[in-house]
């Protein structure tokens, strides 16, 4: 055994030929496997050497890019790659690794023959050190659509799907990139904030695919009114925004504020048959320091807006610090207001509503009071309604306050019938306002705190001011009769200030009249208040209603009341209005 030759040593013999020749054979085999598999892969596999140049390419590089095999050496080079990707492919190359798992991908746009761009997406393995290949294998394969796919769903996400326009997400990124340009090159940009004035009409009165058709036609006239590199957006409903950037001076901006405001105006908007001129509100903001925040911008752009529809819409206002003054307070006011009606810090104070004729006290007129500060700082720093109700209104924070007031008042009478019984008054007045009013739930609302109370409808009388009921009156009628249906009591506050007519009048089915105190304050004094006081009575008699005169301060005005015919009254001639507490122990106390 030990002397035999081994089949490595001696000369081949017959076997170990055999040996060899299977093996070439397989080999072969092995080849034309793998050659075939990489001929009729649909990804393209390139094999590029250490000098960058491409060696071999598949036969899918004519299904992929349209260049015949015999071309590769045209089908592919960085020629052929998209100048924005270009150095991300390179890069990919410069850190492609030994093949293992996980191998990185990287996408970039390669010319097809026929010009157009198509995505690839290029697998880099780095087999320099491998003998047999000795360079790069870098697999491709089409991901066109699936990028196609992916643009669109980003597109979805930053643009408006109705007008096309960019959306409030992408308005805000381009409005970012104009203040940071701020930052390398000093200069102005101007933001616009564009309201349609009138636009609730439209889509109440001609419906919504109205109202969609004039947005449409909107957003087309602003894009058709900007230079290339401004942006249009849509930032919901029928509010718009323009960005314009390297402006010369102030002054350009107000012109594009003009062009923008004609250029929804000029031309009527045809609509199925007729013809609608839609006009626009514009606030104006300037972009000056890199600093500023894009939301800001917008909220200024916004407050300025909404000075122009306070001054007659269809016009431009510019912003002002005056105005950003009053934005600030206003959010703070909400803030500490809401976190006021969370902490309880709210309370009521009830005055007292007399008959004159024998000085009997009737009702009790509930008004909100917030103490801001901590609760223990006792009844003096009270912030007066007229500076918080007004926020309450705008910001909506009047409803849930609304709601509060009304079963905290409610709560009161009931508690005062069992402790003071006859002695308490009648009824409890609450104010109404234009929100609650304009809510459909306000039935339920004000039959819940009567349930919860206990008191029958009558012990309780909604206040509403005559401006209020004038601002809607079909929506102030349809909401009264709700209300009266369900047996509470309705009063006109601040009689005289809201030039209702008598024809107005009859339609609300109200129960009393409050003079308002501007009148009042007259009387004894001033014979033109005198004879208003008098129109009012005679008025109220004619529709058989009650009048109480409001702010009532001096004894002669009760004097001239009583002489008018006046039935009740109100004011601190009798008393203030008083906290809770101090009211049950005028009760009480008699
Ligand atoms: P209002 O409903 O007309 O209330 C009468 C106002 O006249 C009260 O002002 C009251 O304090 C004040 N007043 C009473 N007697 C006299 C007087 O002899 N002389 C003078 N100069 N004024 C007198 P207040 O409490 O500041 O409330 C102002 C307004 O705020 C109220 O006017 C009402 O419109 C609104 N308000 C008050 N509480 C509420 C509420 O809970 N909800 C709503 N929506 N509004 C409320
Ligand atoms: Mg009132
Ligand atoms: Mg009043």
């Amino acid at each position: 055994m030990a002397d035999e030759p081994s089949a490595s040593h001696g000369p081949p013999t017959a076997g170990t030929e055999a040996r060899l020749r299977a093996a070439l054979q397989e080999l072969e085999a092995s080849e034309r496997r793998f050659r075939s598999l990489v001929q009729n892969v649909s990804d393209l596999i390139i094999v590029v050497d250490r000098a960058g140049r491409m060696q071999y390419a598949s036969p899918s590089l004519q299904r992929l890019l349209g260049w015949e095999p015999s071309e590769q050496d045209r089908g592919l080079n960085g020629e052929r790659i998209h100048p924005d990707d270009l150095r991300r492919l390179r890069s990919a190359f410069v850190h492609a690794k030994p093949p293992g798992p996980n191998m990185p991908v990287t996408t970039a746009r390669t010319l097809h023959k026929d010009g157009n761009w198509r995505w690839l997406e290029y697998s880099i393995t780095d087999l320099r050190e491998d003998p047999s290949v000795r360079g790069y294998v870098v697999v491709a394969r089409d991901v066109t659509e699936r990028k196609d796919a992916e643009e669109q769903l980003v597109h979805q996400a930053l643009h408006d799907a109705l007008t096309g326009l960019p959306n409030r997400a992408l308005f805000l990124d381009r409005l970012g990139l104009a203040l940071s340009r701020l930052e390398r090159r000093p200069g102005l940009a101007a933001v616009f904030f564009l309201d349609l004035d009138y636009f609730k009409v439209v889509n109440d009165s001609l419906g919504h695919s109205a109202g969609d058709e004039v947005l449409v036609a909107v957003a087309a006239r602003l894009q058709g009114s900007l230079r290339d590199g401004d942006t249009a957006a849509r930032l919901g409903g029928d509010e718009f925004a323009v960005l314009c950037d390297d402006l010369v001076d102030e002054g350009e901006a107000l012109q594009i504020a003009e062009r923008l405001g004609a250029a929804v105006a000029s031309q009527p908007v045809p609509l199925a048959g007729r013809e609608l001129v839609v006009t626009v509100s514009i606030g104006v903001a300037f972009a000056t320091r890199p600093d500023q925040r894009p939301e800001a911008l917008l909220r200024d752009a916004d407050a300025a807006m909404y000075r122009a529809k306070e001054r007659g819409r269809a016009r431009y206002e510019l912003f002002d610090s005056a105005m950003r003054a009053r934005a600030v307070a206003r959010l703070e006011t909400e803030a500490t207001l809401r976190s006021a009606l969370e902490d309880g810090r709210l309370s009521l104070s009830y005055q007292p509503e007399v008959a004159l004729r024998d000085g009997r006290l009737i009702g009790a007129e509930a008004l909100l009071r917030w103490r801001p500060g901590t609760p223990a700082a006792g009844g003096r720093d009270l912030t007066p309604p007229s500076e918080f109700i007004a926020v309450a209104e705008e910001t909506g924070l009047i409803v849930p306050i609304g709601e509060w007031v009304l079963r905290e008042a409610c709560a009161h009478l009931a508690h005062w019938r069992e402790v003071s019984g006859d002695r308490a008054p009648d009824r409890v007045s609450i104010n109404l306002s234009g929100r609650q009013l304009a809510r459909s739930d306000l039935v339920d609302v004000v039959e819940r705190a009567l349930d919860a109370s206990g008191l029958p409808p009558n012990a309780l009388c909604m206040e509403v001011t005559e401006s209020v009921l004038m601002d809607d009156i079909d929506l102030a009628v349809g909401a009264l009769k709700a209300l009266k249906a369900l047996g509470v009591e309705i009063a006109i506050d601040d009689f005289g200030t809201g030039y209702s007519s008598l024809a107005h009048l009859r339609r609300f089915p109200v129960d009393m009249l409050k003079i308002d105190h501007s009148f009042v304050a007259g009387l004894g004094r001033n014979p033109e208040d005198a004879a208003i006081v008098r129109a009012v009575v005679a008025l109220a008699q004619t529709l058989d209603l009650t009048v109480v005169a409001e702010g009532v301060e001096r004894p002669e005005q009760l004097e001239e009341l009583r002489a008018l015919g006046c039935e009740r009254a109100q004011g601190n001639l009798f008393s203030s209005p008083l906290p809770e507490h101090e009211f049950a122990q005028l009760l009480v106390s008699g």
